[in-house]
């Protein structure tokens, strides 16, 4: 027989398997559908925009600056399930980034998404 006019095939095609031969119980299980770490902490169009509204474009620390940035109240890593515009703060670059280089930073940050959470209290009463 002459290969080199066969196709190259490392198993036959008359024995490959098609995955719905393979009961689905012992299908190998992937996550290529689930959100990773960092898509779920993201924040999304809707919270964007409630935390715009709430801030009104104005960094919500110094109160002079543009906002640009929204600030991760809780660090990235440490978000569970979908985050909400009380876990973000709309800040502009110079204080997103002191936020996130001191203690003091990040301390502002939390006392501030204690006074959000007060601030709802209040609102649903
Ligand atoms: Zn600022």
């Amino acid at each position: 027989m002459d290969l080199s006019t066969q196709p190259v095939r490392a198993v036959p095609k008359s024995v490959q398997l098609h995955k719905n031969d393979v009961p689905r119980e012992k299908r190998i299980k992937h996550n290529r559908g689930s959100l990773t770490r960092r898509q779920r902490s993201e924040a999304s169009p809707k919270v964007r925009k409630e935390v715009h509204e709430r801030s009104g474009g104005v960094c919500e620390k110094c109160d002079r600056a543009r906002s640009a940035q929204l600030a991760h109240i809780e660090r990235r890593w440490k978000s569970e399930g979908k985050p909400t515009a009380e876990d973000f703060a709309d800040l502009c670059v110079d204080c997103h980034t002191w936020c996130d280089s001191c203690d003091e930073g990040r301390q502002w940050l939390l006392d501030f998404q204690d006074k959000l959470i007060e601030l709802r209290e209040e609102k649903a009463q």
